[in-house]
């Protein structure tokens, strides 16, 4: 899609497989996947490394699947959840996109971590409340900003 993100990266999932959902995009989330796979491309020049997508599009039967909202971004191809570890950990990250979210084209901005995992959300809608547009996501609830993760 872009130099260095594949629609294969992209369309990834280890549940997907197991479950041998066919997870190939339409048409029009295609054209919203593009514009995402372009934001990861900024990302990845900000942050100086390779940027690993750990789940980018998800059609509403895997997103149900993996348990996401059914208004997320993910199922219409405007989010990707990521990892960088040559430059830190999903914290370092976030707090390096944070005050960027608007130079780089992110529309809400997730520090997630859930069940001992972390990682960062990025989609290119932006947040239905302003206020939302950065946050922090844990097994506890949804708080403002970056924050620490225990
Ligand atoms: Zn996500």
């Amino acid at each position: 899609m872009t130099p260095h993100f594949t629609l294969a990266e992209l369309t990834a999932s280890a549940t997907g497989a197991r479950l041998k959902i066919d997870n190939t995009p339409r048409p029009e989330h295609l054209d919203k996947l593009t514009l995402t796979a372009e934001l990861l491309e900024r990302v990845r020049t900000l942050l100086g490394c390779p940027v690993i997508v750990t789940s980018g599009y998800r059609c509403m039967q895997l997103n149900i699947a993996v348990g996401g909202v059914t208004s997320s971004d993910h199922a219409r191809g405007q989010a990707a959840d990521i990892l960088a570890p040559d430059f830190g950990t999903p914290y370092q990250i976030a707090k390096r996109l944070a005050p960027l979210v608007s130079n780089l084209g992110i529309g809400q901005l997730i520090l997630e971590g859930i069940a001992g995992k972390q990682w960062v959300h990025i989609s290119t809608r932006m947040a239905d409340k302003p206020a939302n547009r950065v946050i922090t996501i844990t097994d506890a609830g949804a708080e403002l900003g970056i924050q620490a993760i225990a």
